[in-house]
């Protein structure tokens, strides 16, 4: 079990406190996940029944509201069945607290006492709840014009705020200086995160008896989820669980989608965008830290991407919201992806998800009733 720069192939112990290397690169972790199917089965219905594959080496430093295992409900769009995880319904009403659990439970084994992360919402809401939960000082970075919801709940949470003027990117900035003498519970650079985020797989491929879809859905801004679920589809394949990798599907908005127009000219690395503002907030980031990482796993798994317009993200929500399910407009940029996607590929099985909670965001939706 280690933590690696596989750029310049280097390798470090899991138990250092460092969050990138000392060149600045991304660190991963390389650590092989076993899955004790009969042990499994025999657990609690949440995400650390898959305990020996997720990098913590002591039970007793885990911080868990017992999150996971969501439901896969069967929902009927267009005449066509999609399973669709209930990702809205975690504690703190994003799928982020897969990431918080594991993340948060490394920074109590390691024992630090102070955390700063920087969130267009979710993720700070989500580290919030876990370092309260572990009695861990937090500080959050957040722009002006974050959704007041999610302001409030990280301030329940008893999380210090701090407000930077400027784009996500300058808040990115501010909050690694902050980093230098704190540990930065970054759901981009912390690979511990996508430790937790990679569950998602382990239950999609769980919940269908074992086995793998052919392809899934899934939102793509600072990638949480392609990167953890490419890891996790990983770790089943490498241990035998399932015989193919499901194809990953990525969803940008027109508005932000850097990654998508690198993919569709064919390029390793996107380059610098004109982005604008979208109902999509929480997928709206121009220069993901792992955006390079991401197009390289959604072909690698032979996927694609996915623009969604404005009107598709509203016209998605609706559709949702008339079924009775109730989600963030960003949630709805990934179902309009996924009703954009479904047309070409009528005979694969797809999973998807509802990714965050309507409450969260009552002012924008205010706007579309
Ligand atoms: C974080 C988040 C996303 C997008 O995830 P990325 O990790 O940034 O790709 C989508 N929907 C909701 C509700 C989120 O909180």
């Amino acid at each position: 079990m280690n933590l690696q720069d596989t750029f310049l192939h280097k390798e470090f112990d899991i138990n250092s406190k460092i969050w990138q290397s000392p060149e600045g690169n991304l660190l991963d972790i390389h650590f092989l996940a076993q899955f004790p199917i009969d042990f499994i089965r025999s657990r609690n219905y949440n995400l650390w029944r898959y305990r020996e594959a997720i990098p913590i080496q002591s039970d007793k430093h885990i911080v868990s509201f017992n999150e996971g295992f969501t439901p896969l409900l069967s929902i009927d769009f267009n005449g066509k069945k999609i399973g669709i995880k209930q990702e809205q319904l975690f504690s703190t009403g994003s799928y982020k607290d897969r990431g918080a659990t594991v993340l948060m439970s490394k920074v109590k084994e390691l024992g630090i006492g102070k955390v700063v992360q920087d969130s267009s919402g979710n993720a700070g809401c989500a580290i919030a709840a876990y370092a309260a939960a572990a009695n861990i000082d937090c500080s959050i970075y957040l722009q002006q014009d974050t959704s007041p919801a999610k302001i409030a709940q990280m301030k329940a949470y008893g999380a210090a705020i701090h407000f930077v003027n400027g784009s996500r990117e300058d808040v990115a900035d501010v909050t690694l200086n902050a980093a230098q003498d704190a540990y930065y519970a970054s759901h981009s650079w912390n690979p511990f995160f996508f430790q937790g985020t990679k569950t998602f797989a382990y239950e999609v491929c769980e919940q269908l008896g074992w086995r793998a879809p052919d392809s899934v859905v899934l939102p793509a801004g600072n990638g949480t989820l392609i990167i953890g679920c490419y890891i996790g589809f990983m770790d089943l394949l490498h241990a035998g669980v399932i015989d193919k990798m499901p194809k990953l599907i990525a969803v940008q908005s027109e508005n932000c989608a850097p990654l998508a127009e690198a993919f569709f000219k064919n390029k390793t690395a996107y380059s610098n965008i004109n982005s604008q503002p979208t109902l999509a907030e929480g997928i709206a980031i121009a220069k993901p830290v792992r955006g390079n990482q991401m197009l390289q796993y959604v072909k690698e798994s032979k996927g694609t991407f996915v623009i969604v317009s404005e009107i598709e993200i509203k016209n998605a929500w609706k559709v949702c919201a008339l079924k009775g399910f109730y989600i963030e407009p960003t949630s709805a940029a990934t179902i309009a992806g996924l009703l954009k996607y479904m047309d070409g590929y009528p005979h694969e099985e797809i999973i998807s998800l509802f990714s965050g909670h309507g409450l969260k965001s009552t002012d924008k939706i205010l706007t579309l009733v």
